[in-house]
């Protein structure tokens, strides 16, 4: 599953290589990915066909393409295995090609939705006056959006009875916070996952969030160094994971910080990886 630093690369390429550009055609060739058009693959086709694609959009890790003319948008859902490619017109088709969309110009690429497993697809939805589609409204911002409000999410901490890493993934409380991305900011706050956060102090709460930003950043500078070329790929990998990561899949191995042997604990099926002397567990889970 991609996570937002990901998904934010993407957008760029899409930025830079659809944006502008006005719908010519649309291809369906499996039906699964557009199962989230209600209305079928010849009515999504239809209602591309002749729009321009304003400027691509993010919140979290949901990505869409707003239509320039027209209170809508197309939600790009990644799944596990979705990549949307920008390819020359005469490439050979991808094994697994769902959807292609032609343009109206002499610029010979096209956009490609390629999904192995078929859990992604795209669909068309009308958007909020917020420019949002409808159907993700309740999302809350990510933290790298300049509009997110810290001291909202401080509050919102403060009343809910949760645990830090739970508040990290709801995304109703804040966006793009994945399973990888809150290991590795809770390692670099020294906090364990499971710790209470009616408790929270400001302070607290800000430094966890500098922590969130600054994992997300790395992983954005690194990405973002690949996004200049043609290829727009996203696929839930990115080098940042095997070099720089201080906590996630680090089970057995030394902690960065005081050598300490991570640890590794299932956690909602999912795992969380922490330093057990860095990072100690609350009283009444301990
Ligand atoms: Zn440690």
């Amino acid at each position: 599953m991609p996570e937002l630093p990901e998904v934010e690369v993407v957008r760029r390429g899409l930025e830079r290589w659809v944006s502008g550009r006005i719908v010519a055609d649309v291809q369906v060739l499996h039906p699964r990915a557009v199962r989230r058009h209600i209305a079928g693959g010849e009515d999504f086709g239809a209602r591309l066909k002749g729009h321009r694609i304003g400027l691509p959009q993010r919140r979290g890790k949901y990505l869409w393409l707003p239509l320039a003319d027209s209170p809508s948008a197309v939600l790009a859902h990644l799944g596990m295995s979705g990549q949307l490619l920008v390819q020359p017109q005469d490439a050979a088709d991808e094994k697994h090609l769902r959807i292609r969309v032609g343009f109206e110009d002499a610029l010979h690429t096209e956009l490609r939705f390629v999904d192995q497993r078929t859990f992604g697809g795209l669909s068309l939805h009308e958007t909020t006056p917020d420019g949002l589609p409808d159907v993700i409204a309740h999302i809350a911002r990510d933290p790298l959006d300049p509009l997110f409000d810290d001291d909202a999410f401080h509050e919102a901490l403060r009343r809910r009875r949760t645990t830090v890493k739970r508040a990290l993934l709801d995304q109703s409380l804040i966006s793009g916070v994945g399973n990888i991305y809150a290991d590795e900011a809770l390692w670099r706050a020294r906090l364990h996952y499971e710790r209470p956060t009616t408790g929270f102090t400001r302070p607290r709460t800000a430094e966890l969030l500098g922590h969130v930003r600054d994992v997300m950043n790395a992983a954005l500078a690194v990405g973002g160094t690949s996004f200049d070329s043609l290829y727009v790929n996203v696929n839930g990998e990115s080098g940042y994971f095997d070099r720089s990561l201080d906590a996630y899949g680090r089970e057995g191995e030394p902690c960065r910080r005081c050598g300490t042997l991570m640890r590794r604990r299932p956690w909602m099926n999912r795992s969380s990886y922490f330093c057990p002397r860095c990072q100690r567990p609350p009283r009444a889970v301990s």
